[in-house]
């Protein structure tokens, strides 16, 4: 990135109550947070280490489903009936590496009890759903501020069954999903292929939800974001946050390696690098990272007219600007372990039994992979506050598998807890504080 991108037209609010914030992290969450920050008239800098939208950040490689009805979380029950399956077989669905199981133990256990009942997945649900409802239309109207409309589209997404049975076995999810306002149609198999000619004839049932859409190319749009950010007054800085300096419980500034920024407020949306920066604002955060990966195969001789996720192997199938992607897996080890690529070899593997069409022999010049980091707290909720030690430092990341769909209203709350209004929703299931 050019250090030098800076723009440093700065609006003062001639009421007073403009107050220069930093944001940590140009992410989808650090982006939008800046971009409502601007629109209240604060001045903004943003502090990210690389290229904003670039593939060190899970805004770069992640799905694109802006899925508004996404509101179960990970855990469910009964899963912890499987850990042991996961943690002999480094293949499975989830993965857990055994070297760091005693590091991500507290986290995994409060991970499986927070989905142990219905009625704790219900919770979760009511909660989200007041977070990712109507978002598609809210990214929609960012998008077309920041000169990217054409990247987001709200025309609904699949979720795509071997069978109807294999629908039926998830028939909690959906109706959680039913309860806090998600409505659906069911196709048949002839419907789904009508549908989705390109589709495997292995799936023979679909559930089509309208109020869902999807990014075409989530890299390229958090790159706009932060552009669009800029040109609205933001200051881009190449830097990484160390933590903070507080006097008295206010915010005098953000250190960074060797230095600091002096400021009012800050806002840590450092994704899965944001647990450092909530101890040194107070906050210890339960919060670990959920890898995961995506293939992307360029030029698809057959890819999905709408976005979908496959049950069988729980990854999202998005054809995006650069290509075909399926996005997916679960495995939980430290940030900067080393990639095990054969769990993209998996998600190619898949993509190639669900769209016949492709080659069996691919280019390895048309192949391309990726590992990202889901911020993911145990319970499925995000951090949207508040610090402890200081409010002007306000709490905005552990979004795990939702980052993107609700990157839009987190803005927007962050917006209103830096210019002290009634945040549009309920903030306590997402109280940073909640871990004790
Ligand atoms: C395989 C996969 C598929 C996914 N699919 C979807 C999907 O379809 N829909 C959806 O809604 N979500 C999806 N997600 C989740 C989503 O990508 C994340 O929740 C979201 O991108 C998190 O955004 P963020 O801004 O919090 O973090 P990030 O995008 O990780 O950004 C954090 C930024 O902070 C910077 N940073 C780190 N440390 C510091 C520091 N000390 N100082 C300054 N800056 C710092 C980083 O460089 C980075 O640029 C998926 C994730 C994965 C991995």
């Amino acid at each position: 990135m050019n250090p030098s991108i800076i723009v440093p037209a700065v609006e003062v609010d001639p009421a007073g109550m403009s107050r220069h914030v930093v944001i940590i992290g140009a992410g989808v969450i650090g982006a939008m947070s800046a971009i409502h920050a601007l629109r209240d008239g604060h001045r903004v800098t943003i502090l990210e280490p690389e290229t904003p939208g670039g593939e060190q950040a899970s805004s770069y490689g992640n799905a694109g489903w802006l899925s508004s009805h996404s509101v179960i979380p990970p855990s469910q029950p009964g899963v912890w009936k499987k850990v042991p399956g996961y943690l002999l077989d480094p293949l499975g669905p989830l993965a857990i590496r055994w070297g760091y199981l005693p590091q991500a133990l507290p986290w995994l256990l409060r991970y499986l009890a927070e989905g142990a009942t219905k009625e704790r997945v219900t919770r979760t649900a009511r909660a989200l759903r007041t977070l990712l409802v109507e978002s598609p239309v809210l990214h929609r109207a960012v998008a077309e501020q920041a000169g990217v409309a054409h990247l987001i589209v709200h025309e609904g997404v699949l979720h795509v069954y071997p069978s109807r049975a294999d629908f039926d076995a998830e028939a909690l999810n959906w109706s959680v999903r039913r309860e806090v306002g998600v409505r659906w149609q069911e196709l048949s198999a002839a419907e789904l292929h009508q549908r989705e000619p390109a589709l495997d004839e292995r799936y023979t049932f679909g559930v089509f939800v309208a109020e869902a859409g999807h990014c075409r190319d989530p890299g390229a749009y958090v790159a706009a974001l932060v552009a669009h950010a800029c040109a609205l007054g933001a200051t881009l800085v190449q830097g990484q946050a160390t933590g903070f300096r507080i006097e008295a419980g206010r915010l005098r500034a953000v250190r960074t390696a060797g230095s600091e920024i002096a400021c009012e407020a800050a806002v840590i949306a450092a994704g899965g690098r944001s647990k450092a920066l909530a101890a040194a604002a107070g906050d210890r955060v339960a919060l670990e990272v959920e890898r995961g990966y995506h293939v992307m195969i360029a030029q698809p001789e057959g890819a999905p007219r709408t976005p979908m996720m496959a049950a069988d192997c729980k990854a999202v199938a998005t054809l995006t600007e650069g290509g075909l992607r399926l996005a997916g897996q679960v495995e939980i080890a430290a940030f900067d372990a080393a990639p095990d690529w054969r769990r993209a070899d998996i998600l190619r593997d898949q993509l190639l039994r669900m769209f016949p069409a492709l080659p069996r022999e691919l280019a390895a010049s048309r192949v391309r992979y990726w590992l990202g980091r889901r911020p993911s707290t145990p319970d499925g909720l995000p951090c949207i506050g508040p610090a402890r030690a200081c409010r002007d430092i306000i709490h905005a990341y552990g979004h795990g598998h939702v980052g993107m769909v609700a990157a839009a209203r987190t803005g927007r709350l962050v917006g209103q807890l830096l210019s002290g209004r009634t945040p549009e929703i309920p903030l306590e299931p997402f109280d940073p504080r909640r871990f004790g």
